[in-house]
């Protein structure tokens, strides 16, 4: 799925949240869809054959009034086709039936909600300004509605937990959105959470402990068929000097997708061997290796005792890794 995003920083929200600051992760500080035209024509000629939405991210959009996005799907109302849908990302305490009966014939096709987390402990404490019963309604009234239905979630707010982590992970698989994405709480400039933070009242994830629990999701989600389409802030879309604390890594996702492809490596690796030669395409090999030889100093750190030769294999097929032990 090709995706233009058109970011609309912080438009209809109804207050900034404690970690959000929509200028910063967008590098985007005012909304003009007609700015945006001419590009998003290019954007749906290159992609004419393929499935491709047109997105508006970054906001609150159905907290803004119905003319008003009646207007913006008017103006891209020329590009749709079978192929070409609209997308947005909302609130779940911001979206009524009558937003989404004006979406349905407007040509919108996904809906993300930006809940962050399930827990009323997490809510409340991160004044996120609505519930689990708010966020588990708006869940159920987007799928009756027959839109996908994609959530966000951000491990590591104020009052996380083991528990809460876990009462999320079953929300999310009970109500089987189409995909979601996971963005570990990050600490950046100017914002509450940076206060709470400098105070001593707030502490985030380690970086490690993001990647554990985003591979644990990762294995949970992607076994009930819940896509997980994006893991961590990337580089392109944040300054990395606006985090003051929290869980940034550059190449978050590569991190996590390297630390599962060891784990299930790692499954293979018979205990009595001694030297191993591990035989994959050079994509796999790639992989392996990760993000600054993350995933091979992950690899040597799990297997001490254990000597690794890589060969890449120009005739492997994808996804296949094939060991030799000693
Ligand atoms: S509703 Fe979303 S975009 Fe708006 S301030 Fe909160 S987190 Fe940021």
């Amino acid at each position: 799925m090709h995706i233009y995003p058109v970011f609309l920083p912080l438009k209809g929200c109804p207050f900034r949240c404690i970690y959000c600051d929509q200028y910063l992760i967008t590098g985007s500080d005012h909304f003009n869809l007609d700015e945006h035209l001419n590009d998003i024509a290019a954007f749906c000629k290159l992609h004419s054959s393929d499935e491709k939405e047109i997105a508006f991210f970054g906001g609150t959009f159905t907290a803004l009034d119905l003319d008003w996005q009646g207007e913006q799907f008017a103006k891209l109302s020329p590009f749709l086709d079978d192929k070409t849908g609209i997308r947005y990302s909302t609130r779940p305490d911001c979206i009524t039936e009558a937003d989404l009966l004006l979406a349905k014939e407007s040509g919108v096709r996904t809906i993300e909600l930006g809940i962050q987390d399930f827990s009323d402990q997490v809510l409340s404490q991160s004044y996120r300004g609505y519930n689990q019963a708010t966020a588990i309604k708006a869940c159920k009234l987007i799928k009756d509605h027959n839109f996908k239905l994609g959530i966000q979630i951000m491990p590591g707010l104020p009052g996380f937990s083991p528990q809460s982590l876990a009462e999320t992970t079953k929300l999310i698989l009970d109500l089987k959105p189409d995909f979601v994405r996971i963005y570990p709480t990050l600490v950046l400039r100017a914002t509450k959470l940076a206060d709470l933070y400098q105070e001593g009242a707030y502490k985030p994830l380690e970086l490690k402990e993001a990647i554990s629990i985003c591979v644990d999701l990762f294995q949970q989600f992607t076994a009930s068929n819940i896509i997980v389409i994006k893991m961590g802030v990337q580089i392109d879309t944040l300054d990395s000097n606006a985090v003051v604390a929290g869980p940034y890594h550059k190449a978050f996702g590569e991190l996590v997708k390297s630390h599962l492809l060891i784990h299930k490596l790692s499954k293979q690796i018979p205990q009595t061997a001694s030297k191993l030669e591990i035989i994959a395409s050079k994509q796999d090999i790639s992989k392996l290796t990760g993000h600054a030889n993350y995933g091979l100093n992950l690899l040597k750190q799990i297997h001490q005792d254990k000597i690794f030769k890589l060969t890449v294999d120009t005739t492997a097929t994808k996804s296949i890794i094939r060991i030799n032990s000693k």
